[in-house]
């Protein structure tokens, strides 16, 4: 079976990507290769970031590997907090700090239009390729539900009246920028795996 390692060190994000490969690749994090590095995002773009986490691990292994970088686009803020979005209320990358600012920042905005953007660059067999899931959405004006993450609690995907804290996984992934990003990857390896 084809080995690929995941750039993260985040397991989360490697289940969600092993329930979805259905055992045809083994999926393994930089701990299981036996990398100890926490691969920075230097740069102003959500693709630039994904491209050095593969690229990074490519340098140093020499396998096929892939990283993913997310962020939130809010139409009224010109796109930010995009590649900011981990931290844009402050370097300690506090979720809640980051809600209390993105409210603040779109009190008086009549236009909530908002979308998740998820990227992973792939680097197999020395090639790199790109992968992009997209989700639109609104921002609401209150939290609402107690599940999922980040920015979660204050975002209503289009197409429903929940908010991803509202949504078990099953429910949150009919909707998800990752799993979306995620599925064109695993899609990609199958075609390689004939
Ligand atoms: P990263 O790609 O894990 O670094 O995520 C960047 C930022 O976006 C972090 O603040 C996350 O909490 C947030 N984020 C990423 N994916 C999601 C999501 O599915 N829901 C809510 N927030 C998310």
């Amino acid at each position: 079976m084809r080995t690929i390692i995941f750039a993260t060190n985040n397991q989360n994000k490697v289940n969600e990507i092993r329930s979805l490969t259905g055992g045809h690749f083994n999926i393994i994090t930089l701990k299981d290769a036996g990398i100890d590095i926490d691969i920075p995002e230097p740069h102003l773009t959500l693709e630039a970031n994904a491209s050095e986490k593969s690229s990074v691990i490519h340098q140093l292994t020499k396998k096929d590997c892939f990283g993913e970088d997310t962020g939130l686009e809010v139409e009224s803020l010109n796109g930010e907090p995009g590649v900011k979005s981990a931290r844009y209320a402050g370097d300690e990358k506090d979720p809640e700090k980051n809600i209390d600012k993105l409210l603040l920042c779109l009190q008086n905005s009549l236009n909530r239009h908002a979308r998740f953007r998820t990227i992973i660059s792939l680097v197999f067999e020395n090639k790199e390729y790109i992968f992009e899931g997209i989700c639109e959405g609104e921002i609401i004006k209150e939290r609402r539900g107690g599940q999922g993450f980040g920015y979660d609690a204050v975002f209503v995907p289009t197409g429903s009246n929940k908010s991803f804290a509202e949504m078990n996984m099953n429910e949150k992934n009919i909707f998800s920028h990752r799993k979306k990003a995620t599925q064109q990857l695993i899609d990609f390896l199958k075609t390689k795996n004939k």
